[in-house]
């Protein structure tokens, strides 16, 4: 592409980082922006920003959070004993869309993928384990997406929760092989979790 100014180029490059926009969007969003008033480009930049410098990861499940401690874990009224096991904060938003769960969450980052370089120690798998081990969680949920990943993923931390007597679940399959969480219309996921299966039976069923 070529650009007749440095200024406009470089705004398009920067864009065309973020996934999914490739070179022609970004040209597309930035000749936007430039058409609307100034102060737009000027909040959005504000908000990203601001995003950046105060986001904060909840110090109790890790979700994405304004305050140390995320509303969820902070509300007395939802069960703490009970913790879904969730990919990022997309599955947390879903599953909050059913109205259908009241426990607390652990967000764990990503699966266990060795294709991408991804090993448990790169999750929050650790704390997990912990938080069951000082005897906190009476149930653990797991609501990853069931791809070979989220499988292997469930499997491992099933195996470090063996000698613990922690319940483990995973979410009824209404939701098909390889369907993201988010993506999961709300009824469907409701009842998923809901009808959930002690985890060892969901291995019998493969
Ligand atoms: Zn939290």
């Amino acid at each position: 592409m070529d650009f007749s100014s440095k200024l406009l180029e470089q705004a398009v490059d920067e864009m065309s980082q973020l996934p999914g926009i490739g070179k022609r969007t970004a040209l597309r969003l930035v000749l936007h922006l430039l058409k609307q008033p100034a102060s737009q480009t000027q909040d959005l930049s504000n908000a990203l920003l601001d995003l950046r410098n105060n986001i904060k990861l909840c110090r109790n499940c890790f979700n994405i959070s304004d305050t140390e401690i995320c509303e969820i874990c902070a509300n007395p009224s939802r069960n703490a004993e009970i913790v879904c096991v969730v990919e990022d904060i997309r599955d947390v938003m879903a599953i909050e869309n059913t109205g259908q769960y009241r426990g607390h969450y652990h967000v764990l980052g990503g699966k266990i993928s060795p294709m991408d370089g991804v090993g448990p120690s790169q999750l929050t798998i650790k704390p997990l384990i912990e938080k069951v081990q000082a005897g906190k969680v009476e149930e653990i949920i797991f609501a990853l997406s069931s791809t070979l990943e989220g499988d292997t993923t469930n499997f491992y931390i099933f195996k470090q929760l063996e000698n613990t007597p922690v319940k483990t679940s995973t979410i009824a399959r209404g939701i098909s092989v390889g369907d993201e969480l988010e993506y999961a219309d709300e009824v469907t996921l409701g009842r998923s979790i809901t009808n959930r299966v002690p985890f060892e039976n969901s291995m019998k069923d493969q």
